[in-house]
């Protein structure tokens, strides 16, 4: 899979050489670039936001130098998607994680300010498929940390990245989209607190029905609506 993202701030993306996503890139597994959209200015100011039309609060990010960007990145590429990120988008979660795993291409498009006019989404439904995605419900200065964590939780879906494929298995929002059980490591007390006797107990029938029945209570608690209640 090839991730491009455009972003007035890049260097966010630094992030991306730590961990297994560093190793994804080393081992060749993801290819990503972030560009800054600055490059895609030509006036002294390297200027990329104006006023809205209409006026209101706050700038806006200009359409010329996103359509430059976006020629220059995917020039004929018609199977690309474009994800810009929004909190005004379809929610991400686990499901749209796995969906866009099975993707060659995607470019995150970063906005600033109070957003990117809505010509270059427009624009950019003729180079790809366009998908305005928000990470959860609240309003972020920009789009770089959406797309990092979004470019996170795709990635490791990808086979090879994770070490242990199993471990993508059991975890929340997975198989029956239940919340993660809690777990416990050496040692089997600690400060006083010890460790739940049927994990110690070597009995794996009885330690799945403890664990099964500690992940339908947590999501009850914590996320019912996961259950539809
Ligand atoms: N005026 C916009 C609105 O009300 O929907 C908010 C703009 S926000 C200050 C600036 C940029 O941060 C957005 O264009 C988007 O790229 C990013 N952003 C903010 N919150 C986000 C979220 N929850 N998910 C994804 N991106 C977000």
């Amino acid at each position: 899979m090839r991730i491009d993202a455009v972003s007035i701030f890049p260097d966010y993306f630094q992030a991306l050489d730590l961990s297994l996503l560093g190793k994804a890139r080393q081992a060749g597994l993801i290819q990503f670039q972030a560009h800054d959209l600055r490059d895609f200015t030509f006036d002294k100011h390297r200027t990329v936001d104006d006023t809205p039309y209409g006026g209101g609060a706050g700038m806006l990010m200009k359409p010329e130098p996103w359509g430059l960007a976006l020629d220059q990145i995917l020039e004929e590429e018609t199977d690309a998607t474009i994800i810009f990120t929004s909190p005004a988008g379809e929610v991400f979660n686990q499901s749209l994680a796995y969906e866009l795993a099975q993707e060659n291409r995607i470019v995150f498009a970063c906005g600033r300010y109070e957003g990117i006019d809505q010509r270059v989404v427009d624009y950019a439904a003729t180079k790809g498929k366009v998908r305005l995605i928000s990470i959860g419900d609240y309003v972020l200065n920009g789009g770089e940390v959406a797309a990092i964590a979004m470019t996170e939780a795709i990635v490791r879906l990808i086979p090879g990245v994770i070490g242990n494929a199993e471990s993508l298995i059991e975890e929340s929002h997975s198989g029956e989209g239940l919340l993660e059980y809690p777990s416990y490591t050496k040692p089997a007390v600690w400060r006083g607190l010890e460790v739940p006797p049927v994990l110690l107990s070597g009995n794996h029938a009885a330690i799945a029905k403890w664990r099964h029945e500690q992940q339908v209570e947590r999501t009850k608690r914590v996320r019912p609506d996961l259950l539809g209640e």
